[in-house]
């Protein structure tokens, strides 16, 4: 495993000086210098897991790496080839802050099919939709603020709330997602006790790592919830277009264009290596978005946004999110089944689309603590844990199928069906 990855900053591994053995790390002289907001700062669960579960002998249900072999590498070549001799002095130059003005406009085509209607002007491209929180974390949260988050909550964004000394409560979810009265409960008590909230962080389809999707009925009342207690909504939704069963639900901004940030992502409908998100914010905060993604990278990348502009207008990018959406489904249904046959004791959600299953483990088990020797049966998976702020979720685990084929699947699930049973006896 790489060290320098999974060692939390400030800990540190026996000093040896200069003449360090290799895979012994030197104490880390510029210890005392660190600023303090690093000190949350450590390696995800899952970027740790990586190294192992990468392994070919090893089913990975851990990592949440999208299918890429259906997308239409020849064509892409292609089409990169002839961006570079057509307009490489464009795609290779720095670009606008705010992002390409075609991508932005293609961009609004995506949204309206979540029943979004903005304006491109209102449109910010991010370096994955990972950038657009972080810029709104940094834009409203100061050490000691509050950011409220469903309980679990996607493990990138607890990372970068926590890299900025935010406070995270945790608000339960059910299967049509956040509950609102929980919500409401929690609002009032922060308030109460003089917290200032700032955020409400909410992933409304297709949940990672939960799997359930927030229902109709419950997104105005969310939204009503937010509006009256003053605190800004960021609705990050990467997965929506990947619906097994039906179309897409209204996006909550499609609600509410005043109180609400929506993330957007091309990194699950198409490919993550471009790095190319958006955000669509209110004026006022889409203008300080802009300078503080400025101050961060200059610009997005020319380059990966010209690839995708050009791929949204000369393929037919529906057609090739509904043939991911065929994969998926099959890959879920083989996790679904799977389950029902190699971990009957245990209980788990059932993703209407998207890559995840939340699993409950029967007898009280620690999937924590069962991690290695699930990894010594070559199967993976990432604890629970993770995907809370304060150590809750020991007796859950993520289960991806969005990589591996369904037979790997179904291996990998019978593999952790006999550690359960080992781990049962015990
Ligand atoms: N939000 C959620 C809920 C995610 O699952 C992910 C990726 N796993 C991201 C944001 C970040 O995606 P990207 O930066 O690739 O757009």
């Amino acid at each position: 495993m790489d060290n320098d990855r999974t060692t939390p900053i400030g800990q540190v591994t026996p000093a040896t000086g200069s003449a360090a053995s290799p895979g012994v790390r030197p104490l880390d002289p510029w210890l005392s210098s660190y600023a303090a907001r690093t000190h949350g700062m450590r390696a995800s669960e899952i970027r740790a897991l990586f190294a192992v579960a990468n392994r070919p002998e090893v089913v990975s249900l851990a990592g949440g790496m999208p299918y890429l072999e259906g997308l239409p590498l020849q064509a892409l070549a292609e089409t990169a080839h002839e961006l570079v001799l057509r307009h490489g002095t464009t795609a290779l130059q720095y670009g606008s802050g705010q992002g390409d003005q075609t991508l932005r406009e293609q961009i609004l085509d995506i949204m309206r099919l979540e029943g979004i209607s903005a304006h491109p002007d209102d449109v910010v491209i991010t370096t994955g939709s990972q950038q657009g929180l972080d810029l709104v974390t940094r834009m409203f949260v100061d050490a000691g603020d509050v950011v409220v988050a469903e309980a679990p909550s996607y493990v990138g964004a607890l990372g970068v709330f926590r890299s900025y000394q935010a406070d995270v409560y945790h608000v339960p979810l059910d299967d049509a997602g956040i509950i609102p009265e929980a919500l409401e409960e929690t609002l009032t008590l922060l308030r109460s006790a003089g917290r200032r909230v700032k955020l409400i962080y909410t992933v409304p389809n297709f949940h990672n790592p939960a799997g359930v999707t927030l229902s109709l009925e419950r997104r105005p009342r969310i939204l009503e919830i937010a509006r009256r207690h003053g605190v800004l909504l960021v609705e990050d939704n990467p997965y929506g277009l990947l619906g097994f069963e039906s179309d897409p639900l209204p996006a909550m901004r499609s609600m509410d264009d005043e109180g609400v940030v929506y993330l957007g992502s091309f990194s699950k409908t198409f490919a993550p290596g471009y790095r190319v998100g958006w955000a669509v914010a209110p004026p006022g905060i889409r203008e300080k978005l802009v300078l503080a993604s400025e101050s961060a990278i200059l610009c997005p990348s020319n380059a990966s946004q010209l690839a995708i502009s050009s791929y949204l207008a000369k393929h037919d990018w529906q057609g090739q999110i509904k043939a991911f959406r065929e994969v998926y489904r099959e890959r879920r249904d083989a996790m679904l089944d799977a389950l029902a046959e190699y971990l009957p004791e245990a209980t788990w959600t059932v993703p209407g689309g998207g890559f995840y299953t939340w699993v409950k483990l029967p007898y009280g088990l620690d999937a924590r603590a069962m991690l290695p020797r699930a990894v010594h049966a070559l199967v993976a998976y990432v604890a629970g844990t993770a995907f809370y702020a304060d150590g809750q979720g020991s007796e859950y685990m993520r289960l991806s199928y969005c990589y591996p084929t369904p037979e790997r699947i179904r291996e990998g699930v019978r593999r952790l069906g006999t550690v359960v049973s080992e781990e049962a006896d015990l």
